[in-house]
């Protein structure tokens, strides 16, 4: 269903934000590039550059922060900051080995993908909506795989559309997917679904052109359609004559890692229909994880952003009519963001969860998930940075 509140009208219920501030890449303290200056890439760029965005905003930045007071405590919010009600119905479809959701902090308790939601998980989320209030906000619908529970995604995009009417004002809407759901017999009414909620762009994962390898790296369980080629890219066809389609690769020594696989899956992207194709490298962990499967193939199997990104402007067959676009700053990742020859948007990418949690221990706001248990945070561990308890709000309202 559309939003009830278009967006210019529900422009008028906060101050539009710039979502990005932009520097002359010489007029700005290198140490506010903490990411992308590091980069062996970053001196090489500089000259074609020009400037650089900054995506998260520095403390000085006042018009960049919200103020908002959430369970009994006034807090500031980075802006932008996205919202993810966390899916986590069911096992995911695919069992990637490289999954984030497999990683386990050595202090942590019970991790979200093994949280599943109660009958009341869509109150707490109209609570934990109705407490954001005025907060500018990008949906990010993430988690587990949303799309693999027709019902629940239905009802998830209902919530939200209904929460808009007088709780956080929208920017963004994001959906990340493997596609399954999509492949399925209810494909179509979801697709009609996002189309009617005001899907901004749809980020489709794949991480090779050719269906085995891809398969040997997202591991789809026998039953899901979408783990063939063919319905794959058909499945992609359909989205992108529906929404806005992103396909996103995850850089890995058995899947994308050299430059002729990235000439080759730009090609395939094109034919699925993409208008933007994002390479990811595996986000950098800091030493807050257990040394478990998953920690142990990321380390096997990383692929460096960098090193792959300066292969390829090496290869003038390949690089030959890119035009760089912009360098983005944000407050865990840096991207670089190009143009190529066929008008096809590419985005290289490297993250780094040490510097998230840095940013997440200072107290301020730079991200919202709602977790299966009813608990609002501001981060992706249940049970810390709790901004709001839905269930305990259930209890008090009927105590
Ligand atoms: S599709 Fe996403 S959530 Fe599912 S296993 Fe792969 S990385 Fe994890």
């Amino acid at each position: 269903m559309r939003p009830a509140i278009p967006s210019s009208e529900a422009a008028t219920r906060a101050p539009a934000v710039p979502r990005v501030t932009t520097y002359p890449v010489d007029g700005i303290a290198l140490a506010d590039l903490p990411r992308s200056a590091s980069s062996p890439l970053f001196d090489r760029l500089r000259p074609v550059l020009g400037q650089v965005n900054l995506r998260a905003p520095l403390l000085r930045e006042a018009t960049r922060w919200h103020a908002h007071a959430i369970g009994g405590m006034q807090r500031r919010f980075a802006q932008p900051v996205t919202f993810t009600p966390y899916a986590a119905v069911q096992p995911c479809s695919a069992r990637c080995s490289f999954c984030s959701e497999n990683l386990r902090k050595a202090d942590g308790g019970t991790p979200a993908s093994r949280l599943r939601p109660g009958p009341s998980y869509f109150e707490g989320l109209s609570r934990a909506l109705q407490a954001l209030r005025g907060v500018p906000l990008s949906w990010s619908l993430s988690g587990l795989e949303t799309s693999d529970d027709a019902d629940w995604m239905l009802r998830l995009l209902e919530t939200l559309a209904a929460g808009e009417n007088d709780g956080p004002v929208i920017e963004d809407r994001v959906l990340y997917t493997n596609g399954a759901g999509f492949a399925a017999p209810r494909g179509g009414v979801l697709r009609r679904a996002l189309q009617d909620f005001g899907l901004s762009w749809l980020e489709l994962s794949r991480h090779h052109h050719e269906g085995a390898v891809n398969q040997a790296i997202m591991r789809f369980r026998p039953e899901v359609a979408v783990g063939d080629q063919a319905v794959f890219e058909r499945t992609a066809r359909q989205l992108a004559d529906a929404v806005p389609l992103r396909l996103v690769c995850i850089l890995q020594r058995s899947g994308v890692a050299q430059p002729q696989d990235v000439a080759a899956y730009l090609a395939w992207a094109r034919h699925c229909g993409a208008g933007t194709v994002v390479f990811r490298e595996f986000s950098r962990l800091d030493d807050g994880y257990r040394d478990n499967a998953t920690a142990r193939y990321l380390r096997a199997e990383r692929v460096s952003m960098d090193a792959l990104l300066t292969a390829c402007l090496d290869d003038p067959a390949l690089s030959r009519g890119w035009a760089i676009e912009s360098l983005t700053e944000g407050y865990y990742f840096w991207n670089l963001r190009l143009r190529a020859a066929s008008g096809l948007a590419v985005v290289f990418e490297s993250s780094d969860y040490g510097a998230m949690h840095e940013r997440h221990a200072t107290g301020d706001i730079y991200k919202l998930v709602c977790f299966p248990d009813g608990q609002l945070c501001a981060g992706w561990e249940p049970g810390h940075d709790v901004l709001l308890d839905t269930r305990i709000d259930e209890a008090q309202a009927h105590g």
